[in-house]
């Protein structure tokens, strides 16, 4: 079943590193330092042939997250051009942050990039829990891919020792704004931004009101669950960007959360990544996100990534799809295709068993049939 809203198990960043965090600073502009290359890899944990997810979607979702932390995403200009969203026009920004393998994925299995791991399991309730089935791979970004439990779409673990670092998504979330997932408004790959985000430290923007999680992020209390860039029906708010969950707790008339004397007052920015909404209504990471996630992984990511500075000069483009088309709804073809002989063959059986016993029955009745009329006769 697609859920209705976003649900993200990662936690807020404990004080003491949030405080480290924070005074992480760059040593010159974000777009005047070198491009970081940060090495993936998938691993797949699959029970039914659904979850054992289609590597098209994978490579998909790679070039997802690949647009998305370069700003080359086709929905970056999405800002309405219309008060009070249009203040946050030209905010989207490039990361420098991009991700190997920077190729289309190879379709084998026996890729390093893409691991499959069949599992018993009916569903993973962490992240935790997918590494006990399956050791990270060392020096790399180690990307979970598993049916997660509670409606759980991701999570990621906030680490700064070790030799990885760590995320989940559900399954069905895999996929892209051009080949969508089988979680519809939740399986356009940005589960997976949301939670590479999270894994370089970011936080979401819901932490109350008073303090901002990024210099550009205006504070809120509540997640936006359910703003909308274009929503189809207006409440009164307006046509544009609508907070309805927080406007919806009575907080306020406004789309905002944060007012009175102790806060700013100011619209919510509710379609950069960490927000809630739907995939379609977040688009963009603003640059104080950017620097954040950049800091980090110039700093103490490089002790557990091997990450390389690139002498890229412009944003890395994404590879092109060189595999056949994704079938966009392969889910329900994949279930329809197979048969689950667990279920179908007990009742083939019944019905075999049901009919011989008729035919039985039937030929006994004849037999006595027979043997009558021969004692009648004679
Ligand atoms: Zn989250």
């Amino acid at each position: 079943m697609q859920p209705i809203t976003r649900s993200c198990g990662t936690e807020g960043l404990p004080a003491d590193v949030r405080l480290q965090q924070r005074q992480r600073t760059l040593a010159s502009a974000l777009q005047d330092l070198p491009y970081l290359k940060v090495p993936v890899c998938y691993t797949v944990l699959f029970r039914t042939p659904d979850e054992n997810i289609d590597v098209r979607f994978i490579q998909a979702n790679h070039e997802q997250l690949q647009l998305d932390f370069s700003a080359q995403n086709a929905d970056v200009d999405s800002v309405p051009d219309k008060p009070p969203y249009n203040v946050f026009a030209n905010m989207a920004t490039d990361t420098r942050i991009t991700f190997s393998p920077t190729d289309p994925l190879t379709i084998e299995d026996s890729s390093v990039h893409v691991r499959r791991v069949k599992v018993s399991e009916t569903e993973f309730q962490s992240v935790s829990h997918c590494l006990s089935k399956m050791a990270a791979v060392p020096g790399k970004l180690n990307i979970y891919i598993a049916r997660l439990a509670d409606g759980l779409l991701g999570q990621a673990i906030f680490k700064t020792t070790g030799t990885f670092t760590v995320c989940a998504v559900t399954y069905a979330s895999v996929g892209s704004v051009k080949a969508p997932g089988a979680f519809g408004a939740f399986g356009l790959g940005r589960t997976l931004t949301h939670e590479v985000g999270h894994t370089f430290l970011l936080e979401h923007p819901f932490t109350g009101c008073g303090e901002r999680t990024y210099p550009d992020v205006p504070a809120t209390r509540f997640p936006n669950e359910k703003a909308q860039l274009n929503p189809a029906t207006t409440d009164g708010i307006g046509a544009f960007g609508c907070n309805h969950y927080n406007d919806l707790r009575g907080i306020n008339g406004a789309p905002k959360s944060c007012t009175g004397a102790d806060t700013s007052g100011e619209f919510e920015l509710f379609f950069q990544y960490m927000d809630y909404p739907s995939d379609a209504n977040m688009f963009m990471f603003t640059r104080g996100q950017a620097e954040s996630m950049y800091a980090f992984l110039s700093t103490v990511g490089r002790q557990l990534l091997s990450v390389e500075t690139l002498t890229l000069t412009s944003p890395a483009q994404a590879a092109p799809l060189s595999l056949p088309p994704i079938n966009p709804s392969p889910f329900p073809e994949q279930v329809a295709k197979g048969i689950d002989w667990a279920i179908f063959g007990p009742i083939l059986f019944a019905v075999i068993v049901f009919i011989s016993f008729g035919v039985g029955l039937r030929i006994q009745y004849k037999r006595n049939l027979a043997k009558k009329r021969v004692q009648d006769a004679s």
